[in-house]
């Protein structure tokens, strides 16, 4: 019912009066308190309570529900006011390697929906879009949610993506989405504004918005997976880079006489630091194809072998992000991928190795200069999460 409004005033970012400024604030913020809303938008409070008074009775803005069902810090001033869950959706879809994700959330960070289909490394863009599709009708029906409602479409793709065009640059994982146009492949499908980026800086927009980055203007996301990858943030902005390919971090070539990796070039941080090569190590002494769940599980029931290809991998993956930290020296690390789930046993291997590669080592500064490195808050749903993550921040926008 409010949908139009709410739309008009996220696209159209000239609209500087205080109700807009407010609306796309907690669009990006979720639920504040009437003081954080003044912090964050930089208005005066007086200003601010007006506007909220206008914004209250239109309907735009509600109190936020607690968690747990009762209402946020009742009559204190530190009840906190939210977008109108009515106001509007936001779908997230993931086009991943095996698997394509949907999460539906409403315009109040609340999350009303997540449904995956697993499909072969070889579908078409087509088939993928249907797919998607297919999702989102179901969980629309399924939540009686109605598709009038849906404000925009974020996509996270499984490769670089150019911040001009949205179209994919390279996608080795799914040889058949190279060269697409996302926006021209979804828009006319889903009839509503699309937005675009790779599933990294998905990622870290997701633990800025919801997870470990929540406030910080400045960190690194390492992406330890199947593949290698990562996002930079800087000023809370993600580094994108002129074509889509900033932090490529897979790709720095750490042995120039190494093997050749599917990029092209040779001895990629990928090809030593990904969780590709332990496993086919693994699955030949147990004579089986083992996952990498199964790797950690039996490294952390104490299976010498397994915690050493994990101690092995964390090792290198720390010489990779040395040069990170030589060349950025970020104040926050954030760890995700599946190789993240093994915790300590890979993040004491990795925090000893990025000391002993990069420039300035941890006992050089006092604590506040040390880069900090810990596991990131969503191991699973991170990129899916962060598609919606760029509809409610309107980023990654491109028809
Ligand atoms: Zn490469």
């Amino acid at each position: 019912m409010y949908g139009d409004e709410l739309n008009a005033l996220l696209a159209d970012r000239t609209v500087n009066t205080p109700t807009g400024r407010i609306v796309r604030m907690l669009s990006e913020h979720g639920a504040q308190s009437a003081t954080q809303i003044a912090k964050l938008t930089g208005l005066a409070k007086s200003t601010v309570s007006t506007a909220l008074s206008e914004l209250r009775k239109s309907g735009m803005v509600v109190e936020a529900v607690a968690e747990n069902g009762r209402e946020a810090g009742v009559g204190r001033p530190s009840t906190r006011l939210t977008l109108n869950p009515e106001a509007g959706t936001c779908v997230g879809i993931l086009i991943g390697l095996n698997h394509i994700q949907v999460i539906v959330a409403d315009v109040s960070h609340a999350v009303l929906a997540d449904k995956t289909a697993y499909v072969t490394a070889d579908y078409t863009p087509a088939e993928g879009v249907q797919i998607a599709r297919r999702l989102v009708n179901e969980a629309y029906l399924e939540h009686g949610l109605s598709s009038e409602s849906l404000i925009g479409v974020g996509i996270a793709a499984a490769g670089p993506v150019d911040p001009r065009s949205g179209r994919m640059l390279r996608a080795s994982g799914i040889p058949t989405w190279a060269g697409i146009e996302i926006p021209k492949l979804f828009e006319p499908v889903f009839r509503r504004p699309i937005f675009v980026d790779n599933e990294s800086n998905c990622s870290a927009l997701a633990e800025m918005m919801w997870g470990d980055a929540v406030g910080r203007e400045d960190f690194v996301l390492f992406t330890l997976d199947i593949g290698v990858g990562g996002a930079i943030v800087s000023g809370g902005r993600l580094v994108r880079g002129v074509a889509g390919a900033g932090a490529e971090f897979g790709h720095i070539g750490i042995d120039p006489n190494g093997p050749l990796c599917r990029c092209g070039n040779r001895g990629c941080l990928e090809l030593y630091a990904s969780f590709e090569t332990p496993l086919v190590h693994a699955s030949r002494r147990f004579g089986r194809s083992m996952t990498v769940d199964e790797v950690i599980r039996l490294a952390l029931a104490g299976d010498s072998g397994c915690r050493r290809l994990i101690e092995d991998t964390a090792d290198v993956a720390g010489r990779g992000l040395g040069i990170i930290g030589s060349t950025i020296n970020p104040p926050l690390v954030l760890i995700s991928g599946v190789l993240a789930r093994a915790g300590e046993l890979m993040l004491k291997p990795l925090r000893a190795s990025f000391d002993r590669h990069t420039l300035v080592k941890r006992d050089d500064v006092p604590a506040e200069s040390r880069t900090e490195i810990r596991i990131s808050r969503f191991l699973e749903n991170g990129p899916c999460l962060g598609a919606v993550g760029l509809v409610l921040r309107h980023q990654g926008r491109l028809l």
